[in-house]
């Protein structure tokens, strides 16, 4: 028998623990019927999630990459009936196949997927004077993370939190990228992420390696002051 593995122990501690249910395991399987790549978050992750907006209260969350919608219905599981999640989504292909989970998992009504560049739709929300968010999760091109994550200061309320997803990238955030590779240039967009989170007087921050069905990777957390 093979010795144990960081993704067989996450299978079993999804399994002991977790309590994925069917619509979640359904919209996946629809997500990749569809094509969509499968890269959403694990099931140990989504519900960490769902506690986290528990604990933050969340009424308002935001979300950045909406993919199938799978961390978005474990969000807005968290939510209460008169809560709302925004979802932003560039890929109009995914945003329909998230459509679809939503609704078939019973949270659509709780959830706005707005189609386009997120960096567009941001500032739009700020334009439109949208209500502060309770929590925002952060899951995109990672390019563009610290521009995420200067949007989401101004977005997310004193005392919400902002949840950073793929920090660790198998460690590859440990030095600059080469900007002439999509991965050179998500790394370099991760580590400005961080060292923005690091360094903004207006949030305390960490972050946490994780390792199991996703390889070896990591978020970042980040309270806003109060
Ligand atoms: N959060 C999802 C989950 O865990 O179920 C996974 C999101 S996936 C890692 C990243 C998503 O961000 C993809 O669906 C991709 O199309 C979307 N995306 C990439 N660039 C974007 C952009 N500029 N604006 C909005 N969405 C973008």
């Amino acid at each position: 028998e093979p010795g144990p593995t960081p993704e067989a122990v996450d299978a079993y501690l999804a399994d002991t623990l977790v309590g994925e249910d069917q619509a979640l395991r359904e919209g996946k399987r629809a997500a990749a019927a569809a094509g969509l790549p499968a890269i959403e978050v694990s099931p140990g992750q989504g519900k960490l999630l769902m506690m986290l907006a528990r604990l933050a209260g969340a009424r308002r969350i935001l979300e950045i990459g909406t993919l199938g919608g799978y961390s978005t219905t474990w969000l807005a599981q968290a939510l209460p009936p008169d809560g709302e999640l925004v979802t932003c989504e560039f890929e109009p292909r995914h945003a329909r196949v998230a459509r679809a989970n939503l609704d078939a998992a019973g949270v659509g009504g709780l959830v706005t997927i707005r189609p386009g560049a997120a960096l567009e739709t941001l500032a739009r929300l700020r334009a439109e004077g949208a209500a502060p968010f309770d929590l925002a999760f952060i899951d995109a091109d990672k390019e563009n993370s610290a521009n995420y994550v200067s949007a989401a200061l101004e977005l997310v309320r004193p005392g919400g939190l902002i949840v950073l997803d793929n920090v660790v990238r198998r460690g590859t955030v440990l030095r600059p990228g080469d900007p002439d590779t999509v991965e050179g240039r998500d790394v370099n967009g991760t580590r400005a992420a961080l060292e923005l989170l690091g360094s903004d007087p207006r949030v305390d921050a960490t972050a946490v390696q994780t390792t199991g069905a996703k390889g070896w990777d990591g978020f970042a957390l980040a309270v806003v002051r109060g």
